[in-house]
């Protein structure tokens, strides 16, 4: 039996080492940063061309499974809520697949169907890599902030308007699909060895957000350099090589699998 005495030693000493290793929101263990200023606002804003309705989608098919009591999260009440849903199968010619649950506020299954049809094509522009721990797509109204995370991405329409009349919708889904598909692999030592190394964030939001917002932020400006150097300017190129340099080596080397991208 061990002696009490020893217990509370055992349990200090974990306490010590837990409160030692874990990271603050604004903290992400290193502190040496250069003077180099990133981008203002975030990342999705830096070029609306980096991927356009143009570009090519690996949306296949749909199907409509019916209508059934589904668990949503609606940032227009900051909550859950459950609802009698639109729900369609998605397919993706990578042999990749999510569910679309649609709110029925939308009035109809077809309008329903028009909406989920929409956004799986463009969910089917983001590279592969980043649809392969997207679980579900939901769709409500509203113009609330879009989200991605535990294998979803969150859509308000309303919100979607003002995205695409700034070009930046299919930008918005790659930065929430990051946070889906990349967040759970790679906060780990090499990508914070990167961070680290590069002395700098790309934009505000990932300097304030450094153990949240750095990859989906970071994620985006690999492929503006890395795949999309002809549509953006010198200056956008510039920044990010100079900022991200780190980090884009981190990425180039997981060799993701980037269809339909490339
Ligand atoms: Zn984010």
């Amino acid at each position: 039996m061990i002696k009490p005495k020893l217990i509370s030693v055992f349990i200090l000493f974990c306490g010590l080492f837990v409160s030692s290793c874990e990271l603050d929101e604004d903290d992400y263990g290193c502190h040496e940063v250069k003077e180099v200023a990133g981008f203002k606002k975030g990342t999705i804003f830096i070029d609306p061309d980096i991927i356009t309705e143009y570009d090519a989608s690996a949306f296949a098919g749909i199907l409509y499974e019916g209508r059934f009591e589904t668990r949503m999260f609606d940032r227009r009440i900051n909550d859950d809520i459950i609802l009698l849903a639109y729900i369609f199968d998605v397919s993706f010619d990578d042999g990749l697949s999510c569910e679309v649950r649609v709110n029925p506020e939308f009035g109809s299954m077809n309008m329903a169907m028009n909406e989920a049809i929409y956004y799986a094509t463009v969910i089917g522009q983001m590279p592969n890599c980043l649809r392969q721990e997207l679980r579900t797509v939901t769709i409500h109204k509203g113009d609330q902030l879009f989200g991605g995370g535990d294998g979803d991405i969150l859509i308000h329409t309303d919100q979607a308007y003002w995205y695409e009349k700034d070009g930046i919708l299919e930008e918005t889904i790659f930065h929430e699909a990051t946070h889906v598909s990349l967040d759970p692999y790679h906060y780990n030592d090499e990508y914070r060895d990167a961070m680290c190394a590069d002395k700098a964030f790309i934009s505000e939001y990932a300097e304030d957000h450094p153990n949240r917002e750095d990859i989906a932020e970071s994620f985006l400006t690999y492929v503006a350099v890395a795949y999309r150097s002809d549509r953006i300017s010198w200056d956008v190129q510039d920044i990010i090589e100079d900022i991200n340099a780190y980090r884009l080596d981190y990425f180039d080397n997981q060799r993701f699998d980037m269809y339909p991208v490339n």
